[in-house]
């Protein structure tokens, strides 16, 4: 692997030059968890030529991000003209955009497409930071960075198009909060809240966020320089095919390196096939062969102690599986993402009952008896509740195509 690797130093030379964020924060929760994955990435590029091609639902996603971005820039006032947005983008684009603006008072400030240095930031809260590398290995744009002056809060938006829902609470928004905590202090040195948000039209037309406090984001940052001296030991490495490889399905189902890692093999593969399978038709099928017999006593126990990684191998088919169906955005083998329900609708937060129950003009009783929305709206039959109801948010799933 080494002769087919760049040195450190030239990574972090081409880093200056192009601006190209290496432990970009959108790919975080991958490095951070496998530090190598950073050079195995480079040697599956240079190597097998696996590079970073958009495929169709990476550009879709990007489209709808520039339209967004420019109803921001026009909000400014940085364009006069709005270019008109085309018809498969403009629902998901609206969505995103009202659910952002919704969220501030009278006065705040917004900026969008931030660039955000988290080295930088990671270097103002340990000073004793290897600088140049630091600073520039990790940096990266956030959808949105803007302060609400009213509640004294800092926000960091990020908006997503997939249907794989994404946590606020995640790295990747994390790192972009220690960026923009700094940048945030000019205008507003006394902050009180840092909240994260995601939107993702796909799964909710509500913003979801969480909140962080100060003392979390440094202890992240911490966390993220940690991984980065990782990566910068394990870069200098550069041990052979898949060692010091740290596999998990947070992980590697992004790795570009996942076909060529050898512990992501092992990993996937690691599980018993001494378990009761679905079918003896279902795997001939798939050209596997008949299911063992399920074991006896003796030997069940055993089998038994395997369960917790057939349950991880599990989860790894499922979670990859689900991003092939989102990454291809079209049917795999008769399979698809697919809009299965939605959740139950929820009363409205922050109303009491007895608020609900007089808006409606019916007797409180009827509200805390029959306690759901849908059981209200039921027995209500044509009294519009709509005002005091969140409607559930749908819940996609893997399903058969029909044929
Ligand atoms: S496939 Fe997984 S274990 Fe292998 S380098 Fe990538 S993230 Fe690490």
């Amino acid at each position: 692997m080494g002769e087919n690797m760049r040195t450190l130093d030239k990574l972090v030379q081409d880093a200056i030059l192009t601006g190209h964020s290496v432990c970009a924060p959108s790919k975080s929760a991958q490095w951070m968890n496998c530090p190598f994955s950073i050079a195995m990435e480079e040697w599956a590029r240079v190597t097998h030529g696996a590079v970073d091609e958009e495929n169709d639902a990476a550009k879709d996603g990007t489209a709808k991000h520039n339209y967004l971005n420019l109803l921001f820039q026009f909000d400014k006032g940085n364009i006069s003209i709005l270019p008109e947005i085309p018809e498969e983008h403009d629902e998901a684009v609206m969505v995103a955009y009202r659910a952002v603006m919704n969220i501030f008072s009278d006065a705040y400030l917004l900026e969008s497409e931030m660039h955000l240095k988290i080295g930088d930031a990671i270097q103002k809260w340990y000073s004793d930071a290897p600088s140049l590398m630091i600073m520039n290995l990790c940096h990266g744009t956030s959808d949105v960075v803007a302060l609400d002056f009213e509640t004294r809060t800092l926000w960091i938006i990020d908006a997503k198009f997939g249907r794989i829902g994404v946590d606020p609470n995640s790295p990747q928004l994390k790192a972009y909060a220690c960026g923009a905590y700094f940048w945030a202090l000019q205008y507003m040195p006394d902050i009180d809240h840092i909240r994260l948000g995601i939107i993702q039209p796909p799964i909710s037309h509500e913003l979801q966020s969480c909140e962080v406090t100060l003392e979390e984001l440094q202890q992240f940052a911490g966390e993220l320089l940690v991984a980065l001296g990782k990566v910068i030991e394990l870069y200098s490495t550069q041990v052979s095919n898949g060692e010091n490889c740290t596999p998990g399905v947070t992980q590697c189902t992004w790795c570009k390196a996942n076909k060529w890692c050898r512990s992501y093999e092992e990993f996937l593969v690691g599980s018993p096939t001494d378990m009761e399978p679905p079918t003896a038709e279902a795997l001939a099928e798939i050209g596997m062969a008949p299911p063992p017999e399920l074991p006896e006593n003796s030997t069940l126990a055993q089998a038994y102690s395997y369960w917790k990684d057939i349950q991880k191998w599990g989860e790894v088919i499922e979670t990859t599986f689900k991003a092939r169906l989102q990454e291809f955005d079209a049917p795999i083998d008769n399979w698809e993402l697919k809009y299965l329900r939605k959740n139950a609708a929820k009363w409205v937060t922050g109303v009491e009952a007895s608020d609900i129950a007089s808006g409606l003009g019916v007797d409180i009783e009827l509200i805390t008896k029959l306690d759901t929305p849908s059981a209200v709206a039921k027995r209500l039959k044509g009294i519009d509740i709509s005002e005091f109801v969140i409607e559930g948010e749908p819940v996609y799933g893997i399903a058969r195509c029909k044929p």
